[in-house]
């Protein structure tokens, strides 16, 4: 089912849904299982699966020398969401890029997802690969999610690109894309990431989910200034509980986020990562409460593979 069908069947209840990442290559697919299984009783409709980028590594061959090899760290988005949408008979959604995909690529790809049964995809950009100033699209690829959005709703309208095909099946994926309240990273202005965001959706995506955020005045600003330009499609936060002192630095690197300074002082304080953890259940779960209280039609966890603290955050506000 769409994730816009799952929001408009919840008629106005919140619903959580989750993020997860396949395992790194040749780690069993179990603990993906046990992540799931663990959260399995608070109803979750949709479980997004990311997908990720080759990488390089350098290794010394014969001589001294070094030899670039190219590396997929975590393949197999695709066979976990047929997996999960089998075991479970909950909706998987696979992240598909424009980084590393031509545009022919990325159509056999979405046919693959249109067999397999596969409802709903997230469409991303992607980051630059590690070690590349920027991003690079691929020779005959996208260089934005926007065109990526364009490529999918062609298809959902019956057109694929080989003008030459007599009759093309329409898909009918329902399309997610990325929508950031603190603004992406690249961008010069939020008016300007606001402007792409808003092409993106008349372009023909279905709904927004957020960039993790740990301020909800930040979310509601943004949904604000969406809302007063016409955009009416959900817009589904995303949450992640903090679980670590490291991840004061490391979040707002990876992610371009603030992390509010009670949240930083309360972490700071804490004596060992148990309390850190306990402060960031507590903090995730204030912001889910204020976040259903303000109607909010999903909240999306961010689990990064682990959902121990996910599901205390999600017993505490139930
Ligand atoms: P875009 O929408 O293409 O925007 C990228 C930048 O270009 C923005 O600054 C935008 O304002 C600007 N822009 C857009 N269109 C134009 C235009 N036509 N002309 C000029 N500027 C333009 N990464 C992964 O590798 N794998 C994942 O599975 C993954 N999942 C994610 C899930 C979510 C919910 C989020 C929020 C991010 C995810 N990412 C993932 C990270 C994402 O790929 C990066 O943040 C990436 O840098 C931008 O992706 P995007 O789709 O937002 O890009």
């Amino acid at each position: 089912m769409k994730v816009t069908e799952h929001i408009d069947r919840a008629k106005g209840k919140t619903l959580f849904s989750l993020e997860i990442l396949p395992p790194l290559k040749g780690e069993s697919i179990q603990p993906a299982f046990e992540s799931i299984e663990r959260i399995l009783e608070f109803g979750i409709p949709f479980i997004d699966v990311t997908w990720h980028r080759e990488e390089f590594e350098y290794r010394e061959v014969e001589g001294g020398l070094m030899k670039r090899v190219t590396i997929k760290k975590r393949p197999g988005t695709v066979g976990i969401c047929a997996a999960i949408q089998n075991r479970y008979n909950i909706d998987a959604i696979p992240h598909v890029l424009c980084g590393g995909f031509t545009a022919e690529e990325t159509e056999n790809f979405l046919i693959d997802l249109n067999f397999l049964g596969i409802d709903n995809v997230m469409a991303l950009r992607g980051d630059p690969v590690a070690g590349e100033r920027g991003f690079t699209p691929e020779k005959g690829g996208h260089a934005y999610s926007l065109d990526l959005v364009s490529q999918i709703e062609a298809m959902n309208e019956g057109r694929y690109l080989d003008e030459s095909i007599k009759y093309c099946t329409p898909t009918n994926f329902c399309i997610g894309v990325a929508g950031y309240p603190e603004k992406h990273i690249e961008s010069p202005c939020m008016e300007s990431d606001l402007h792409f965001l808003r092409e993106k959706v008349r372009r023909g995506a279905d709904y927004i989910i957020t960039q993790m955020f740990f301020d909800n005045r930040k979310f509601f600003e943004f949904e604000k200034k969406l809302r007063e330009t016409g955009i009416t499609v959900p817009i589904i936060p995303g949450l992640k509980p903090l679980a670590t002192k490291k991840q004061l630095n490391a979040l707002p690197l990876k992610f371009k986020v603030d992390l509010p300074e009670n949240l930083v002082k309360e972490v700071l304080k804490a004596k060992n990562d148990k309390s850190v953890r306990e402060i960031g259940i507590e903090w995730c779960a204030e912001q889910s409460r204020e976040l259903i209280k303000s109607g909010v039609p999903v909240i999306h966890y961010y689990s990064s593979g682990k959902t121990e603290n996910i599901r205390e955050v999600l017993k505490e506000i139930s």
